[in-house]
């Protein structure tokens, strides 16, 4: 295959990581960017004496220029807890970040992969979620400046399109998990698989009645390739996401059964804005992309644990 030089922004992170094996393993160089606020150089440090690979300290929101074939922007921290940490700058990130990389495509007429995310739904009325849908965001509330951030950045991608010919792709990516996931980022897989397998209590937030769509990520990786390798007359925005639903308090019942841990659930207080429901309809990315996730519930489940299990015993979470 021809060989591509890639430019992964956050590509230290959960998912990042896993997106440059796969572009390493199909024989591209990859230029990791990264400005290591939640992503670790342990992520790829088994990536780290590829001759193919390089690892750049940068920050997304300052203006890059590499000269580099395509770009996936993945840079923006993604949990609850770190994009609520400096509101202004997870903004600056998804909106400086975007116009960056944009610019940067523009001038060396490279194809543009952006991550961006369910969230740009905000709490849906219409269920499952569709590309037409324009979504129920909250402007001015905590979850305000990913999703917002993220909806202007899709506005950017498609301009530079309308307004430069850019060859852009947009995934809406809806809850992934998996090996390398943060273990302290508060998102409900981390938490979980963390809390049953140290014996804490499972830290239930309200009824656990609300509903969430987990894709595993590898699949979701697969859903890139595929969608970047597509024509160009193929912009997306495209879901990426796994349709089964299940309830939070199913996910806390399948860990603890999956770990046999000992842990209680414990209920907590709804997080402000936390959406009811989210479930992606998956029909572009089947016709178009001819990609479905392939992985279980309780077969990602299991490989998040036994990571987990790996990164507790070696004393590094
Ligand atoms: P992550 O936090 O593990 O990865 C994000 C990476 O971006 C990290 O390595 C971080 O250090 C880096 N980063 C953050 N700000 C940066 C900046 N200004 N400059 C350079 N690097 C920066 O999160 P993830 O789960 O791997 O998410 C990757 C992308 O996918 C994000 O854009 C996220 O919004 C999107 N996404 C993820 C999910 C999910 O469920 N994991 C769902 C929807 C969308
Ligand atoms: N940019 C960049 N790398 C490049 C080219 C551009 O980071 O290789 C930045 C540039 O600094 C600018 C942004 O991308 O702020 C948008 O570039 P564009 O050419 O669209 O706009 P302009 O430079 O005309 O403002
Ligand atoms: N959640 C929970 N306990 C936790 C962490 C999260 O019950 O320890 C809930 C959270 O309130 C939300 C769902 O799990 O309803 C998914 O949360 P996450 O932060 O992983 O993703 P997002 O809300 O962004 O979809």
């Amino acid at each position: 295959m021809f060989m591509k030089r890639i430019l992964v922004t956050g590509g230290a992170g959960f998912i990042g990581s896993h997106l440059c094996e796969r572009l390493l393993d199909q024989g591209h160089e990859v230029l990791c960017v990264d400005n290591f606020y939640t992503g670790t150089r342990r992520n790829v440090g088994r990536l780290l004496d590829n001759p193919n690979f390089e690892l750049m300290r940068h920050d997304v929101t300052f203006p890059l220029f590499v000269e580099v074939d395509e770009i996936y922007n993945l840079a923006c921290p993604a949990s609850p807890i770190h994009y609520q940490y400096d509101p202004v700058q997870t903004t600056k990130t998804s909106v400086h970040g975007a116009i960056n990389m944009l610019g940067l495509a523009k001038r060396r007429r490279a194809k543009i992969f952006q991550a961006s995310t369910s969230e740009v739904y905000g709490d849906p009325t219409v269920h499952p979620q569709v590309e037409e849908y324009w979504g129920n965001v909250n402007p001015i509330g905590f979850r305000s400046c990913y999703d917002e951030g993220k909806r202007c950045a899709e506005t950017l991608f498609f301009d530079y399109h309308r307004q430069h010919k850019l060859r852009i792709k947009v995934a809406r990516i809806f809850n992934t998990y998996g090996p390398r996931m943060h273990p302290n980022d508060g998102r409900v897989v981390s938490n979980f698989v963390v809390q049953a397998l140290k014996g804490e209590p499972i830290t239930l937030y309200g009824d656990g009645e609300q509903t969430r769509s987990f894709c595993y990520v590898d699949d979701l990786v697969e859903g890139f390739l595929r969608l970047m390798a597509t024509g160009d007359d193929v912009t997306g925005p495209i879901n990426l996401g796994n349709p089964g639903e299940f309830t939070i308090k199913q996910l806390a019942e399948t860990v603890i059964e999956l770990t046999g841990s000992k842990s209680k659930i414990e209920y907590r207080p709804l997080p402000q804005d936390d959406p009811r429901q989210r479930k992606p309809d998956i029909s572009k990315a089947k016709t178009i992309l001819d990609w479905q996730p392939t992985i279980q519930l309780q077969e990602g489940v299991g490989r998040t644990i036994a990571y987990f299990d790996e990164l507790l015993a070696s004393g590094e979470a």
